[in-house]
């Protein structure tokens, strides 16, 4: 039944997101049926033009991607995964794009386990979801923390803080509403991406932040009861 709850609860949100998208991928087919148009009047293509249609696309394309991770069915197929272990793949994935915008990562990582049934590309989409977040923070450059730890045995708590521009006040409130973003080519959705499949994971998700001084994001976890030696 609590399945089925959750189900019809999902269902319910992707159908008030549908409105949303809707709307936010109506505006650049706009534009890029407005251009086309003028393409085809004046049989002259005008570079800038083609540079603004392809990414009005690239920008459909983003929300239209980032909302297919919360309508695909979510597949119940948690195994059991060390948390350290995903991140460290996070990270060097997005290790050399941060260098480039002059970002350190800075870990700290406890040495025991630190396991947790979940959905590994559903974690790693949350992790990449808040790196990029703390990245775009910090365009002039900085250090991302990255902590992991065991606050109780039954638990794993993960910490992202950034030394960046920080939210808002009057943005807090509705941070993981859709659509709400500052960037120009935001979608406003990752973070409420990021809640859910972390609900799903049956775990919390926190956010603190300054204007000016930082972000940090603590996220809960159930752990996996600690083995001990295989067999
Ligand atoms: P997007 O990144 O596409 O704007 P998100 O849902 O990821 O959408 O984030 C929503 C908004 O929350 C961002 O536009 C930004 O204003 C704010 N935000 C999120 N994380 C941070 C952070 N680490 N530092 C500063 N602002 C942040
Ligand atoms: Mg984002």
């Amino acid at each position: 039944i609590e399945e089925l709850l959750r189900r019809s609860e999902k269902l319910n949100t992707v159908g008030q997101l549908a409105a949303g998208v809707a709307h936010e991928i109506r505006n650049p087919l706009t534009t890029l049926r407005g251009f086309l148009q003028l393409q085809q009047q004046t049989h002259k293509a005008n570079p800038d033009h083609i540079d603004l249609m392809l990414s009005e696309l690239d920008r459909i394309n983003l929300i239209v991607s980032e909302f297919l991770i919360l309508a695909k069915p979510q597949a119940i197929n948690f195994q059991e995964r060390d948390v350290g272990i995903i991140m460290g793949d996070v990270i060097s994935f997005l290790d050399s794009q941060a260098h480039l915008y002059g970002i350190e990562f800075k870990l700290d990582f406890i040495e025991e386990p630190t396991f947790v049934h979940c959905e590994e590309n559903q974690l790693k989409q949350v992790f990449i979801n808040l790196l990029k977040n703390a990245i775009e923070a910090m365009p002039e450059g900085g250090s991302i923390w990255i902590r992991l730890t065991r606050p109780q045995a039954e638990q794993v708590q993960i910490d992202i803080r950034d030394e960046g521009q920080g939210i808002p006040e009057d943005m807090m409130p509705h941070l993981g509403e859709p659509f709400i973003t500052n960037k120009e080519t935001g979608t406003g959705l990752g973070l409420m991406v990021s809640q859910r499949i972390i609900q799903g994971h049956r775990g919390t998700m926190e956010i603190e932040s300054e204007v000016g001084v930082g972000t940090r994001v603590s996220i809960v976890l159930p752990a996996v009861p600690q083995k001990t030696i295989e067999g």
